[in-house]
């Protein structure tokens, strides 16, 4: 090996920020991949790809507030890999939004859009702003000023953006607007996650709650649960963990426990979902729900559950409180939630976790299913839509859990080895240019 070529995989010409901090998202999903490289043949010659974004865009985004004074904020695209196609993955709007926490987000859309077989990359965006503190008007002036400035690698072949944390319909019709100005010509397909009237597909809004339920309920069944009277803990009460809760209690599982940013409830006998999320629609979160019991925020986790659905933030389930954990599934809404250093404390302990890269896949499933709706210009039933997604994800957690099982690995190892050997192949494939 020359040594100019030996230089290139050291350590010490890894650019600073990509480093793994230990604490950060970023570190923990490049502790993820050093999990899967002894199980990728050859194709682990090509590991590093995966170690490094391909494309990374900070942007500034000023705006006029309502008082009249400009304000800044600071905006992120990043095209983590492109090698199974375009770029495609959320854009969320948080206090604490990180570059290495959007790098963290858009690797995992690369593994997340390979472990479910839809053909995209992954890519990721964020703006660090308190979306609560912003009037309707600001909100949107930040919308298209960020689509803008992003507006030179986004596009309906390039790099797809769709709702995350904090972002929804009316943003993703903003930002397909503003694009589509820019263009010249109305452009659906530039973002997904959209109104239905602007091309959005039905069962869009749902679609990750939905995976999480689906994937829940064949991880049950695997290991002998009843969803009968099943215990559910949630962490997150939005478009993921809100709409799972409902589907868990549908199918008559109770909903124990929940908790938000806003508070924690328990009631033994279950929550009413339907009156839960009626009272987060009009206040903004499950604190002070009179349906329920509140609960000491740290109290959540020693909670017994029998499936616990993070589907808040990433980091959520750490060393520090994965050893009070007493639940049978854990089933991951959220992007990376669970540490590596818990994945190993709950794995010891036998707790089956089924990964955030299948169990949230239903969002960018139908995601990818309103992209091609948009393309022909032909709309889907809800049902067809809701069909083709249980397939994809039934599909998708079959064959991780076949992996885990030959190799005798974490179901997060074995999405991990279906996920990066996709993207690895095409990736040889397609060889070195220029
Ligand atoms: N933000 C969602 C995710 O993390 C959906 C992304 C998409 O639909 O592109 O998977």
């Amino acid at each position: 090996m020359s040594s100019q070529l030996q230089s290139t995989t050291s350590a010490q010409s890894i650019p600073s920020y990509l480093h793994a901090d230990d604490l950060g998202p970023w570190g923990n999903y490049l502790r993820q991949v050093d999990r899967v490289a002894p199980y990728l043949g050859s194709s682990s010659r090509w590991l590093e790809t995966l170690k490094r974004p391909k494309r990374i865009l900070i942007v500034d985004v000023p705006i006029e507030l309502d008082n009249g004074t400009v304000a800044h904020f600071e905006g992120y695209r990043v095209q983590h890999n492109v090698s199974r196609g375009p770029g495609k993955g959320g854009v969320r709007y948080h206090q604490d939004v990180t570059l290495s926490e959007v790098m963290a987000l858009s690797a995992w859309m690369s593994v997340k859009n390979a472990a479910v077989n839809v053909p995209y990359g992954g890519a990721k965006g964020g703006i660090r702003v308190d979306p609560r503190k912003l009037s309707r008007g600001e909100l949107e002036r930040v919308t298209r000023r960020y689509t803008s400035e992003i507006g030179i690698i986004i596009g309906p072949n390039t790099d797809i953006p769709a709702p995350d944390v904090n972002t929804n319909e009316q943003i993703m019709a903003w930002m397909m607007d503003t694009y589509s100005m820019n263009q010249g010509q109305t452009a659906t397909g530039v973002v997904t996650g959209k109104p239905i009237s602007l091309g959005g597909s039905l069962g869009r809004r749902e679609a990750t709650g939905r995976g999480v339920f689906v994937v829940g309920t064949e991880a049950a069944r695997r290991v002998g649960l009843d969803i009968q009277g099943a215990r559910i803990a949630v962490q997150g009460f939005g478009n993921v963990g809100g709409i799972a809760a409902r589907l868990f209690e549908e199918a008559g599982a109770k909903v124990i426990a929940v908790q938000d940013h806003t508070g924690s409830l328990y009631k033994a006998s279950g929550i009413d979902t339907n009156a839960l999320l009626a009272h987060v629609a009009n206040t903004g979160g499950v604190g002070g729900f009179t349906g329920a019991d509140p609960l000491a925020n740290d109290e959540f986790w020693t909670i017994e559950s029998d499936i616990l659905i993070p589907a808040a933030l990433e980091n959520q389930i750490t060393e520090k409180n994965a050893g009070k954990i007493k639940t049978k599934i854990i089933v991951e809404g959220a992007n990376g939630p669970t540490t590596t250093a818990a994945d190993d404390i709950l794995h010891d302990k036998g707790v089956l976790i089924i990964p955030d890269v299948v169990a949230n896949a239903g969002g960018v499933t139908v995601s990818y299913f309103e992209w091609v709706q948009d393309f022909s210009s032909f709309f889907w039933t809800e049902d067809e839509i809701n069909q083709r997604l249980e397939r994809v994800m039934r599909e998708a957690f079959n064959a991780v859990w076949q992996v885990a099982s030959e190799n005798k690995v974490s179901m997060r190892t074995a999405a991990f080895i279906v996920a990066c050997k996709r993207i690895l192949m095409a990736r040889e494939m397609r060889g070195l240019y220029p």
